[in-house]
């Protein structure tokens, strides 16, 4: 049965999308089958998982509101090795249209609950804001993955996060725990990330992911190639940390299953 996990973080631009695209083709070449969900109307990962965004028939938008099913929306991902749901704008529309239908933030949750068996790993690529397309992903999710930079800016935004998780856990989904928080686009010569790596791994010990993201130039410029960077250059230092966050990622997952 499929373990079900978003990516999140409401500050934009902190990595969210590279970590789900990256993460979902580093899983496939471990042999994991693997669902991606775009949530997010900007549909970066849909992009960056090589699939037009407008040239879709469907998408996840129609899906959550009921007007098409579920294999006539999924695609695959050949580049990825992965199956998506792609998105695109029109998914800006699903906040309005969500909001006065029933059962609003449990939809997503309601309409993969036939899909589980068909996958080992479900990944849920987040738009930057705790909205009603987010808290459907938190609600049907086992668990939240958190990419952060190591800035100082970026302790501030983690607390109004863990927060939120925290009423959903107790109100909505009693499943859902942060898996771990991930340090990416990490520079070691910059003296401030080092630190704030260091408060990290005080604060939160058990929470932390031992892989850290580096900086690297290759996981930026594979998306305008319509591929993972772990595809595009293999052997690139982002890459390899993608394959290593990949497989400690497996490791959490058996513990969790234990
Ligand atoms: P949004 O909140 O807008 O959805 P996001 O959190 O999904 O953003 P990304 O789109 O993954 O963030 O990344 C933001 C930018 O940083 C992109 O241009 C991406 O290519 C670049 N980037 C992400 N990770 C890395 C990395 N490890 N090294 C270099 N560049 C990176
Ligand atoms: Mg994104």
């Amino acid at each position: 049965m499929a373990k079900i996990f978003c990516v999140a973080n409401q500050k934009g631009g902190v990595g969210k999308t590279t970590t789900c695209v990256n993460l979902a083709a580093a899983l496939a070449l471990a042999r994991q089958r693997v669902l991606l969900i775009d949530l997010d109307p900007q549909g970066n990962a849909t992009m960056g998982s090589g699939i037009d965004k407008y040239g879709c028939a469907k998408t996840v938008y129609p899906l959550l509101v009921g007007h098409t099913d579920f294999a006539s929306a999924r695609v695959r991902s050949e580049e990825g090795g992965y199956d998506l749901l792609p998105a695109n704008r029109e998914l800006a529309g699903a906040e309005i249209d969500l909001v006065s239908l029933e059962r609003r933030e449990k939809r997503l949750r309601d309409l993969l609950a036939p899909h589980l068996e068909d996958y080992d790993v479900i990944l849920i690529d987040c738009p930057p804001s705790l909205s009603l397309l987010t808290l459907n992903g938190l609600c049907c999710a086992h668990g939240v993955i958190i990419p952060m930079q190591c800035e100082y800016y970026a302790l501030e935004g983690l607390s109004d996060l863990v927060n939120s998780i925290r009423k959903i856990h107790a109100q909505l989904n009693p499943q859902l725990q942060i898996i771990g928080l991930l340090r990416v686009m990490f520079d070691p010569r910059i003296t401030l990330q080092q630190q704030v790596s260091s408060q990290l791994e005080e604060y939160f010990p058990d929470k932390l992911f031992d892989t850290i993201i580096p900086r690297n130039v290759r996981l930026a410029e594979a998306p305008s190639h319509g591929l993972p960077g772990v595809i595009f250059d293999g052997a690139s230092k982002g890459a390899r940390a993608y394959r290593d966050f990949a497989r400690e990622l497996i490791q959490r997952i058996k513990r969790l299953s234990r």
